[in-house]
């Protein structure tokens, strides 16, 4: 607290990302990032333009990134918005297109940026709590409502939704905004960029920080009709005119060039994943069936007397160098959410968990 803050600047609770430590050696599962680097492409590129050009501001609108992504899903480049990292995609949405007369809806359990962005812009906002098993249940949101978003997957629980019930609420609700966060897609879902062009309040949310293991370079961006994306660009050019710097412009065309890179790395954490799960389930643990590159698990050992606290878990976990995300939040405080890393890191993050827990 300052006596020189404004009254709006001390009432807010900022978002707490994954803490990002500086030892180096620690197995670090705790923020989902990817454990491969970006594109080989991408790193070179930014190495060629790291030189006297940078005096200069960047391309205004960023029209080759947008037409490159606009290529990739079959759109036009008038249907894409880009930003720094999608949180800043994401804010002037919520800025621009969800604050309404009436309340936002998202999940109870969600990916927690979601009521801090409500916070900042005077949003009101209604939680819709998760099924038993930590679904989202979409018919809840056929209601009246200023505007509807939801991961998809959702985070922290990897739980996927088919297109078919996005479908299904989208014909349902024809009056508000509905933002998909897609931040997971591409590990195992289908996008609902598929249904944009027959939807004109749809929002379509991607970050290259995770799948295209871009999260240091801070790019994002959103797909949608023309007149959503409108939208967004009269909030960006009041707030930052230049959101992404010569650099990430680059970096996110070659990562977007590199298609058998993309494909083959995202590859590799999915069967990752699918052979962490087992391996987590083989120790005592319930593991949500996740499409992300991360897995919700909780400690459950058939002899009640083994049981130890997820808080325990992560406590101890972190004495020996590995770092998982653990949430206080009521339903969720006995899980833990465990990045997909290397095949070495996950083995030695299994190696851990036996001793600690055997
Ligand atoms: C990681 C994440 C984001 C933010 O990604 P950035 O592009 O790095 O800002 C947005 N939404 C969800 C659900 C995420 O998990």
């Amino acid at each position: 607290m300052s006596k020189y803050w404004s009254d709006f600047v001390s009432q807010l609770e900022p978002y707490v990302p994954g803490e990002q430590p500086k030892i180096s050696n620690i197995t670090k599962l705790n923020a989902n990032e990817n454990p491969y680097g970006p594109s080989p492409d991408a790193l070179a590129v930014m190495q060629q333009l790291s030189n006297d050009d940078l005096r200069l501001y960047p391309p205004m609108n960023a029209d080759e990134l947008k037409q490159t992504i606009a290529d990739n899903f079959g759109l036009v480049k008038e249907q894409i918005f880009v930003g720094n990292g999608s949180d800043e995609v994401l804010a002037h949405a919520f800025n621009g297109l969800l604050k309404q007369s009436k309340p936002l809806l998202f999940p109870d359990i969600t990916y927690s940026f979601y009521p801090v962005f409500c916070q900042l812009y005077g949003i009101e906002y209604q939680q819709m709590p998760l099924a038993e098993d930590l679904s989202i249940n979409l018919e809840d949101y056929k209601r009246d409502n200023g505007g509807i978003i939801f991961p998809n997957p959702n985070a922290p629980s990897g739980r996927l939704l088919g297109l078919d019930v996005i479908e299904q609420l989208l014909q349902a609700n024809r009056d508000s905004v509905v933002v998909v966060d897609e931040a997971y897609i591409d590990f195992g879902g289908e996008s609902a960029v598929a249904l944009i062009n027959s939807y004109a309040n749809l929002l379509v949310v991607h970050t290259m920080s995770k799948s295209r293991s871009l999260a240091g370079m801070r790019i994002g961006y959103a797909m949608g009709s023309v007149e959503l994306i409108e939208g967004l660009e009269r909030i960006k050019n009041s707030f930052n005119p230049f959101p992404l710097g010569q650099l990430q412009i680059a970096a996110a065309i070659a990562s977007f060039k590199d298609d058998d890179y993309f494909k083959s790395t995202c590859a590799r954490v999915i069967s990752s994943r699918e052979k962490l799960a087992e391996q987590l389930q083989a120790l005592g643990f319930d593991v949500l069936p996740s499409a992300a590159n991360f897995v919700f698990a909780r400690y459950s050992p058939s002899d009640n007397k083994s049981q130890r606290s997820a808080q325990d878990i992560a406590d101890k976990l972190r004495e020996h160098g590995v770092i998982v995300r653990h949430f206080k939040q009521d339903r969720i405080d006995q899980f833990l959410r465990i990045t997909v890393g290397t095949e070495e890191q996950n083995q030695f993050l299994l190696e851990t968990l036996k001793n600690l827990l055997g």
